[in-house]
């Protein structure tokens, strides 16, 4: 009842708009989300080394908050800066960490925005953050604005200068820097030489330059913090670490900590992640650490500024559900799997959860103009958003173009009111265990419907498991058992509808059993040989180019399929021939994904009789990853069938033909007697 109350006043109330800017309705204190009240389950991790630390990222807290912008607790009571940072450390955190940028202002000293992080907003929010018992990293990002793979600009100050000039300027820069963070008493214990440097640093590309940069920042950490440890930041442990890690070694770099990013929808598997982390430990004997994770509560924007993670980009996704309890799987499976390297295992740190909205942006909401345009001046003049329009001196092809609000408020573990979600919990609730309570089952997702041949056996192709998630959005798996008297009707070509039960225990239910539905479709018995691609090489099957082969990548079915990409043009074909058994109608079908094949490609079937010169062709155009596309006189009635009599040998091509740098996977081909 609770729940659906607060989802009317939260209809009702959205529309009104809401803001701190004083020309705006006060009703921040009354939005509400459903979202706010769902409590997230999540397990223990058992094997945290003790010294393991737990945080967050929140170097834009201080711009949000002179910009207006509230934050709540879950309660609902509002937080001052020290309440602030009291309550990080009461869910769980141990340390927050906040970039340093040298100089983020244009000659008329307007801030670029991302937060305006200088060395002062540092002191400020570090102060704060000592004050409530947070150890503080610094993460030094030695450029003027934002640094990451792609982008490491020199600070303006240190454009005309020398190699040697530079490294004297980064080791002064330092020195100064966190010699202020020390008068001021902050408990800086980590401090970062450059942030996500896989590219360079500071404007240096080369590892000799870049590794003298890394080492001046180093002296000046171990001269004001000696007890402080010193990391290096790369973005993707999908990149080759190994040799990153040998250029370390080679130019005797001075660190601590090898520290990554780890975003679940870029930077490849959490089993990948622990495996790479594990060998740079093993290599190095550092500690290691994810420096940045972060994952969306919901695909909604909050400011104005369209989110990187959004409707548009990620409406489906096989990692974590969307929600707040999503936010918790997330961090706990990072977390999770950064403790499996072991003891060299030192932390796992979220990105910006404190990164909200100045005011709440509804665009259907009766204010929504005047928000967005409070909005936009706070982000100009707190620099509250990514970037300011004065940005554009410093980075005019980035910044100058796209500067405006944050890409991120649906990766906050506050909602776009500011109020704290239960996500934010996640920190504490993974050294204790949590188990939210009431909740029951909302829905099971549907198994996807499984195809076989005729004479295979069906229990090869049933799942063993489903998924439903629960009313707070957490995905459990359940096992099934399946209706064996209903199976052994199946067996004939065509489609059925077979059912199974779920025999684990299920949330919040009665115990009446719960039976789920999947569909089956029964082929005809296939001609070709391996058509399915499963015997795992290319049996059966002529390929005319080895830019096209039998791998594990993207199947349609089963573990296999022609897989197929060019640095060049792409060009080959795959065919094979087989000998009419009987007199008949051919049909066939052929399933195929991929992209980048330029304007005229080809992905073609083509049927031939042999002995009569009659064919039949179909083709597909691809539309995208694991968007699958079907051709063939089995799926389209548009296409006739091929006539072929006892003992005509029948030749099926596949022709593929598209630009430079093409990819995709054909799966699936079919051959068989209508
Ligand atoms: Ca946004």
């Amino acid at each position: 009842m609770k729940r659906k109350l607060a989802a009317l006043l939260c209809s009702v109330l959205l529309l009104t708009g809401c803001g701190n800017d004083n020309t705006l309705p006060k009703c921040a204190d009354l939005i509400t989300t459903t979202d706010r009240e769902i409590s997230v389950s999540v397990s223990r991790i058992d094997n945290l080394p003790s010294d393991f630390l737990m945080g967050a990222d929140v170097s834009s807290y201080l711009s949000i908050d002179k910009s207006g912008a509230v934050y709540y607790d879950y309660d609902g009571n509002k937080l001052d800066m020290d309440g602030f940072f009291a309550l990080l450390k009461s869910s769980g955190m141990d340390i927050v960490r906040f970039r340093v940028w040298n100089d983020p202002y244009d000659d008329k000293g307007r801030g670029y925005g991302g937060g305006n992080c200088d060395t002062q907003a540092a002191v400020t929010m570090g102060q704060s953050a000592t004050k409530a018992g947070l150890q503080v990293m610094i993460d030094f990002h030695y450029s003027d604005f934002w640094a990451d793979p792609n982008k490491q600009m020199t600070p303006k100050a240190w454009l005309v200068m020398s190699d040697d000039e530079k490294e004297a300027a980064l080791e002064s820069f330092t020195r100064e820097s966190l010699t202020k963070l020390k008068d001021a008493g902050v408990n800086v214990t980590i401090v970062s030489v450059g942030n996500e440097t896989d590219n360079g640093m500071s404007g240096e590309t080369g590892w000799a330059e870049r590794c003298s940069l890394y080492n001046a920042g180093s002296r000046a950490i171990r001269e004001v913090f000696s007890d402080a440890l010193i990391a290096v930041h790369y973005s993707n442990p999908e990149h080759d670490y190994v040799t990153y890690a040998k250029h370390l070694a080679d130019y005797n770099v001075d660190y601590d900590i090898f520290g990554t990013s780890y975003y679940p929808c870029w930077h490849g598997s959490l089993e990948n992640l622990t495996s790479v982390m594990k060998e740079i430990a093993d290599i190095t004997g550092k500690r290691v650490m994810v420096l940045e994770t972060s994952w969306a509560y919901t695909l909604e924007d909050g400011d104005g500024n369209g989110n990187t993670v959004s409707h548009e980009e990620n409406s489906d996704n096989p990692y974590y559900s969307f929600s707040v309890q999503g936010q918790a799987d997330e961090i706990s499976s990072v977390t999770q799997a950064i403790a499996d390297v072991g003891d060299a295992a030192l932390g796992c740190l979220y990105w910006e959860p404190a990164w909200i909205p100045v005011n709440y942006y509804n665009p259907q909401g009766r204010d929504a103009d005047k928000v967005l345009e409070a909005n936009r001046k706070a982000w100009e003049k707190y620099g509250s958003g990514w970037a300011s329009s004065y940005a554009s001196v410093y980075d005019p092809a980035d910044a100058g173009v796209y500067y405006g609000g944050s890409a991120v408020d649906n990766q906050a573990l506050f909602d776009f009111a500011g109020y704290a979600l239960d996500s934010l919990n996640t920190f504490r609730y993974m050294r204790e265990g949590h188990e939210a309570e009431g909740l029951t089952l909302s829905q099971i997702i549907m198994p996807a419907p499984i195809s076989l041949e005729y004479g295979e056996d069906i229990h090869d192709y049933l799942p063993m498991t489903v998924r439903g998630e629960l009313d707070n959005k957490q995905r459990l798996t359940f096992n099934v058992e399946w209706d064996e008297e209903e199976l052994a009707g199946i067996t004939e070509v065509g489609e059925y509808t077979a059912h199974c039960t779920i025999t684990d225990e299920i949330p919040g239910s009665d115990g009446t059993p719960r039976k789920v539905m999947i569909k089956v479709n029964i082929l005809p018995e296939n001609l070709l040989i391996n058509g399915d691609m499963e015997r795992g090489d290319a049996t059966g099957w002529t390929i005319s180019d080895p830019m096209a082969g039998i791998t594990t990548d993207d199947p349609y079915r089963g573990d296999y399929s022609l897989h197929f990409w060019s640095e060049g043009q792409v060009s080959f074909t795959a065919s094979q021939s087989i000998t009419a058994g009987a007199d008949g109608e051919l049909v066939f079908s052929m399933k195929a994904q991929g992209g980048d094949m330029g304007d005229g490609h080809i992905v073609k079937i083509v049927v031939t009789n042999e002995s009569t010169g009659a064919s039949v062709e179909g083709s597909v155009t691809l539309a995208g990853w694991q968007k699958w596309q079907e051709t063939g006189s089995i799926g389209d009635s548009g296409i006739p069938s091929l006539e072929a009599g006892a003992g005509d040998k029948i030749t099926l091509e596949i022709v593929v033909s598209g630009a430079a740098g093409g990819w995709g996977t054909i799966d699936d081909v079919f051959l068989a007697y209508k």
